[in-house]
């Protein structure tokens, strides 16, 4: 059985054997570099060992049957087709071996160059070079041969065998001293022959064995630390973050090293087809002569911009712009490349879809269509909520006196003002405390993840636009300016010089991630454009600006292609109108809960405290005509559009004085002699009213049905406003809301007394009011279809349905264990935010399907916080919802998803 398993699995493929479309099986990168290879681009010769390796390779801590002789094989067949042998003494060939996973991780996960070289094959590497290598500038053949072996031990030593990188860095920082210079390209030959002896001591110590000499041996153990990569902390962090799911393994592919070091007619770079951070058209990317690959990524030497390489090369200049073009063409989306430049002859070591910014993904997605390389359904997919979310968070108000001290790369847009601290776990320390901060550092590393997470920015003194920083930020939609190289860091120092001034951790410094200028201080903030647009305030067809003109765009095809209807959860008129110009579509939760606050706790402690029938009904008639004009306000906003209402549902006790506080004041009182009976009648009624657990307590319906005449009131006052407004010429739709139901019979008994109400006020106005009910108290959703008997609607309290559904108190748990759940994998992200599609979403199926079956056309809406979640809105789209109701923020948001989901389409997928 386990023989024949051997022979079937195929673990590795040849570049020339993919495509594009196997990024599951090949890894994105894998996937891409077969694609360009059959593309007839020139790619170095090389093959990728599947993620079905890698996951076998996990499960087991063993490489699977067959996989070593099948590596050889495709290794042989690498050997033939480049002329050269693995590690060969006289003229190594030499290979790169590097991650890949289906979701890029910028890195996140390890690579690991010139696996090949060892002491013998260095000197081949040095012969070999000695005709290509420019000796007057790179320092001839021997320097580029043991820069090579050097950088070999430096990467093995780190990520194969977890050898302090620190160790190395200040190995190579005292060889600079020792030289007087602080530049790499100073070191000679024989001062990087002698560095490879102290790497090669650092790797002996550390690991207890010499740096393995056999070139296969290294092969080995390169492919197994890139598997191993796949479970290293910064990569979990790095899913969690990105919601890409643990279990999908990382490929790895296996690549005939060229290099960009041999000289100044070598070099490395980056491309972007489009400005990853604006989405103009034109040439992007950074440029390294007489570099290795990591070092621009790395950010350790700064870059010149793309465009110099025209001067410098102006052949592969031209031949890699014609690629672009072709790659574009072909994937009909925004690509980036990385190339090498080995003395003047072009290769292709990556390409895939790029990352971009939230703006730049909505330019882009219109300049495709424009183009004529995809239509609009397919621009909807190419941008998604969480996108416009960002494009909806403020920016700086720049119309003060307030003059950057630095301007680096807007490497990442946005605008974020925080306190400055130049560590990651100072970053995660602070946030924790509610701080808002800006992680300062003169570059960033993969191991800089989480602080990078918890900061509001990211602030770097070096790198370009392709730097980690600049790569991670955008990618998580973070701000970020990189490489404001005027800031003199000094990290252990913990500050900052810039401009003569001094700026120590804890200071602030606000950022702008679209200029990259740097401030000092507090800069105030504005709402962006965007929401301008949303507001009205910014006319899309006189503007310029090529984003509003976009989102316009897109918002109006999204409008014409969605199904579901989206509402807004809102509880005055202010918000009402808001969310109106954003497109709301009537209001699906309208709690009542604050009319009872303010001012109008008198009465409600009046309403709690009656002794007699009288007192109580006096109380409520106190409250109905301020209800009652609170009402009259939101159904003119949104006249002409359903207004649901939900009655009041939190324990009346919320509305008291905490029993604390009332306790003291009471005893202090008394202590002075002073008249207590009103504090001490309040006293007692807290203390009545206590709960071990007021969710699961008197609240919702349950108050209705014990407090009399609580819900006629509400009723009363919904109503008359309704009434009061059509009367005047407008034009009121309540849709009155019971909440906390669990039976039938709660609902049938508000019913039987608000329709009552309902129809004594209505008289002859022609005010339709319907009366419906939640459905967040599990035993609703299973007995729905008793219960839409008696309801003209239901709406999906999802918040409390979780709590119940999951048993969480939905008040405590997330700061309270959730981090060990998602540690765990149990779930990937909190139930509370995104709805849980096999438990919750389960009662919300089983509810909308029994309830239409027991009322054909029964309106169904939901209006917990999962109705402005993108991922949960395409499942309210499948359930067949009509409506989702959220904050106003969030309702473009939900017409942009709503839309998304209902438009099938094939197109990539941007990560
Ligand atoms: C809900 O439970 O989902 C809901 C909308 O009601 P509230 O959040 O007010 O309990
Ligand atoms: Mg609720």
């Amino acid at each position: 059985m386990a023989a024949q398993q051997t022979v079937d699995n195929k673990y590795v493929y040849d570049f020339a054997e993919g495509n594009k479309d196997l990024k599951d099986l090949l890894g994105g990168k894998g996937a891409n570099l077969a694609e360009m290879t059959n593309l007839g681009l020139p790619v170095p010769p090389g093959f990728t060992i599947t993620t079905e390796a890698c996951k076998a390779y996990l499960a087991t801590g063993r490489e699977p049957g067959g996989l070593a002789e099948q590596i050889e094989a495709h290794l042989e067949s690498l050997e033939r087709g480049m002329g050269r042998k693995l590690g060969d003494p006289d003229d190594p060939l030499l290979v790169s071996v590097r991650s890949g996973a289906k979701f890029s991780m910028p890195g996140m996960m390890e690579t690991v160059l010139n696996v090949g070289l060892n002491d013998r094959s260095v000197e081949g590497l040095a012969l070999q070079a000695g005709g290509r290598a420019d000796s007057a500038a790179s320092g001839g053949a021997d320097r580029f041969a043991w820069d090579s072996y050097r950088r070999l031990i430096q990467m093995f030593g780190k990520t194969v065998c977890e050898v302090p990188g620190e160790e190395f860095e200040h190995a190579i920082d005292e060889a600079k001293r020792a030289k007087g210079t602080v530049n790499d390209l100073d070191l000679d030959a024989d001062d990087l022959r002698a560095l490879v002896d102290t790497y090669k001591k650092i790797f002996a110590e550390h690991t207890g064995r010499e740096f393995p000499q056999e070139p296969r041996e290294q092969l080995d153990l390169a492919i197994r630390a890139v598997f191993e990569s796949w479970n290293a902390e910064r990569a979990v962090i790095y899913r969690r973050q990105e919601r890409i799911p643990a279990d999908l393994g990382t490929a790895v592919n296996v690549v005939a090293m060229v290099f960009g070091n041999l000289g100044p007619d070598s070099g490395t770079g980056v491309a972007f087809t489009r400005d990853p951070a604006s989405g103009a058209q034109g040439i992007y990317g950074d440029y390294l002569a007489n570099a290795q690959g990591e070092d621009v990524v790395a950010g350790i030497r700064n870059t010149v911009p793309l465009q110099e390489l025209e001067r410098i090369d102006g052949k592969s200049y031209d031949e890699l712009l014609d690629y672009m073009a072709r790659l574009e063409g072909h994937y009909k989306d925004l690509c980036d490349i990385e190339f090498t430049i080995e003395r003047g002859k072009l290769w292709m070591l990556q390409t895939r879809v790029g990352k971009r910014t939230a703006a730049a993904a909505f330019v882009i997605a219109g300049q495709l269509v424009d183009e004529g390389l995809i239509d609009m359904d397919e621009a909807l997919h190419r941008v998604n909520g969480a996108q416009l979310a960002q494009l909806m968070f403020p920016r700086f108000r720049l119309d003060h006196d307030f003059e950057p001290v630095a301007k680096g790369i807007g490497a990442s847009p946005g605008a974020a003002v925080g306190k400055v601290v130049f560590s990651s776990d100072r970053a995660v320390e602070l946030a924790a405390e509610g701080e808002p901060v800006i992680l300062v550092r003169r570059e960033t590393n993969p191991d800089d993840l989480n602080g990078m997470i918890a900061a509001k920015g990211i602030l770097t003194s070096r790198g370009g636009k392709t730097s980690h920083a600049a790569v991670v930020a955008r990618g998580m939609g973070k701000t970020c300016v990189s490489g404001a190289d005027e800031l003199d860091v000094n990290v252990p120092a913990k500050k900052f010089n810039v401009a003569g001034q001094t700026v120590n951790e804890g200071d602030v410094v606000s950022i702008d991630g679209t200029t990259g200028k740097v401030y000092l201080g507090e800069v105030p903030v504005m709402p962006s454009e965007v929401v301008q647009y949303f507001e009205g305030t910014l006319d899309p067809e006189r503007t310029d600006d090529p984003l509003v003109r976009t989102v316009h765009r897109i918002m109006t095809h999204a409008d014409a292609r969605r199904r579901l209807r989206v509402r807004t959860n809102a509880d005055t008129g202010v918000d009402a109108a808001r969310a109106r110009r954003f497109g709301a579509e009537g209001i699906g939760l309208c709690r009542t809960e604050h009319m009872f606050l303010g001012d109008r706790r008198e009465l409600v402690e009046r309403l709690i405290l009656a002794g007699t029938d009288r007192e109580r009904e006096d109380a409520l008639a106190a409250l109905l005509p301020l209800q009652r004009a609170d009402f009259i306000e939101i159904f003119r906003e949104m006249a002409g559009l359903p207004v649901t209402v939900r009655l009041i549902d939190p324990p009346l006790h919320e509305f008291l004085p905490p029993l604390e506080q009332l306790a003291v004041n009471v005893a202090v009182a008394q202590e002075r002699g002073e008249d207590v009976a009103k504090e001490e009648a309040l006293l007692a009624a807290v203390r009545r009213m206590h709960e071990e657990n007021p969710m699961l307590g008197l609240r919702g319906v349950r108050l209705g049905l014990v407090i009399p005449g609580l819900f006629a009131m509400q009723v009363r006052a919904i109503t008359e406003a309704a009434v009061e407004v059509t009367r005047a010429g407008g034009s009121a739709c309540p849709e009155i809301m019971v909440p906390l139901v669990g039976a039938v019979q709660e609902l049938e008994t508000v019913r039987a007394e608000a329709e009552k109400i309902i129809a004594e006020v209505v008289g002859d106005s022609g005010v339709e009011v319907l009366i419906g009910t939640m459905i967040e108290v599990p035993r609703a959703a299973l007995t729905a279809g008793q219960i839409a008997e008696a309801a003209q609607f239901f709406s999906f309290g999802t918040n409390d349905l979780t709590q119940m559904a999951w048993g969480f108190s939905r008040d405590d748990v997330e700061g309270a264990f959730f981090w060990r759940y998602l540690e765990l994998g149990i779930f990937g992200i909190s139930p509370f935010e995104s709805i849980d599609r096999d438990g919750v979403g389960r009662l919300v199926r089983i509810a909308a399907e029994e309830g239409r079956a027991a009322r054909p056309g029964l309106k169904l809406g939901v209006c917990g916080e999962h109705g402005g979640d993108p991922d949960s809105v395409h499942f309210f789209h499948e359930v067949g919802l009509d409506y989702v109701s959220c904050s106003p923020f969030r309702v473009p948001v939900a017409r942009l998803e709503s839309a998304r989901a209902a438009v099938q389409t094939t197109g990539s997928d941007p990560r």
